[in-house]
């Protein structure tokens, strides 16, 4: 297939979700990871297609929802600092903080910018040479590559201005975790396809013999994730775990080289927080030596940053599958895209968002249910 549309043929969709139908013969829950898989899901009702034997839940694959409430205080604070001008992506504007967002502290005079790349944030501290200027650098493996390029852009053009609050996680220790806990709710995973495309589907095989649950590396239009689930239905049948891929036109099995080679240069493993997780062992990357001094928190006094999280939303519950949006009783009520009291409401991926977009009238004061 060459065409967007043919991704989304209503005919083939059907034919797909009826051939899942006569595959499925027991109960299988499985987690896509990615927050874009999630809209997908979502947005196209592929989930109401499938049958009840089939459960998706939804995963952390949100940047902005795992980006530590700690880490939003951080760059509230650098953000509040006079010769500071502070760099993000825009869904990071009016991501609650323990007290505020970054959008209250541009209202309040901070020189908050939003941007499209970490290189923008270069080209802002080439064009001030007189003020500091901060990238806040969240996301994955997908995101990383492109924030190391800025650390090393940075370096080679000797900018003493530019620094990166740095807050990139890594997808498989977070998997581990979800599989590692006492009430892991998940049978088999839609593996995340753009995060493989740079770091491959390899790294998946061990997840997949350890804890025995197949993993099927799938793509964000509504074929594919029917494709990936159809694939990973089969093995679950089948009693197999293994890790196939079925977004082989973006994603190989040892992913990008170069983008690779450029993370390993520029940052090293370390442990991390995630929001609504809590701390995983090596799921976090940070500058590594030889770059360390563009890492803000060497930069800037921000030790006293205390993070206090909402007692109200139960987003950890959510990306680890155990809980869907409309069980959180703020749904729709108290949490809305307008006032979130939690990431996953005001990130493009979160899937409260996505829940709150495409399905309004799931509150549970509504409807007394969650489908
Ligand atoms: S609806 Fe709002 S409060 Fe509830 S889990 Fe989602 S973001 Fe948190």
């Amino acid at each position: 297939m060459k065409y967007m549309d043919e991704y989304r043929d209503r005919d083939a969709i059907l034919r797909l979700a009826e051939a899942i139908r006569r595959t499925v013969t027991r109960p299988h829950a499985i987690m896509e990871i990615c927050g874009g898989q999630t809209h997908a899901i979502v947005r196209f009702g592929l989930d109401q297609l499938l049958p009840d034997e089939v459960t998706l839940v939804h995963g952390p694959g949100c940047p902005v929802c795992v980006t530590p409430v700690e880490m939003i205080d951080k760059a509230i604070a650098l953000a509040a600092m006079p010769d500071v001008i502070l760099c993000t992506f825009g869904d990071m504007m009016r991501v609650p903080g323990s007290e505020h967002d970054l959008l209250g502290i541009k209202a309040r005079g901070g020189d908050v910018r939003f941007v499209y790349s970490p290189l923008d944030a270069v080209k802002v501290a080439e064009e001030n040479p007189g003020r500091q200027v901060v990238f806040f650098g969240i996301g994955f493996e997908t995101t990383a590559p492109a924030n190391a390029l800025a650390v090393k852009t940075a370096a080679a053009r000797q900018l003493r201005n530019f620094s990166m609050l740095v807050s990139l996680v890594l997808v498989p220790p977070a998997m581990e975790a979800i599989l590692s806990a006492e009430r892991c709710a998940v049978n088999g995973f839609l593996g995340p396809g753009h995060v493989c495309t740079i770091m491959g589907s390899e790294e998946y095989e061990p997840i997949a013999r350890k804890y025995r649950v197949p993993i099927v590396i799938s793509g964000f239009e509504p074929l594919d994730l029917l494709l990936g689930i159809h694939m990973c239905v089969k093995q679950l049948e089948a009693g197999r775990c293994d890790v196939e891929n079925q977004y082989a036109r973006s994603v190989a099995r040892a992913g990008n080289a170069a983008a690779r080679a450029l993370l390993q240069e520029v940052f090293e493993i370390s442990p991390q927080q995630w929001r609504g997780l809590g701390p995983i062992p090596a799921s976090g990357m940070r500058l590594s030596e030889a770059y360390r001094d563009f890492d803000a928190e060497g930069r800037f006094e921000l030790a006293g940053v205390v993070a206090r999280e909402s007692e109200e939303c139960i987003s950890g519950e959510i990306l680890q599958g155990l809980k869907k949006p409309c069980d959180c009783p703020a749904f729709g009520t108290r949490c809305t895209p307008d006032r979130p009291l939690g990431a996953p409401m005001v990130s493009s991926e979160g899937a409260c968002s996505a829940y709150h977009r495409y399905r309004p009238a799931l509150a549970p004061a509504q409807t007394g249910e969650c489908a």
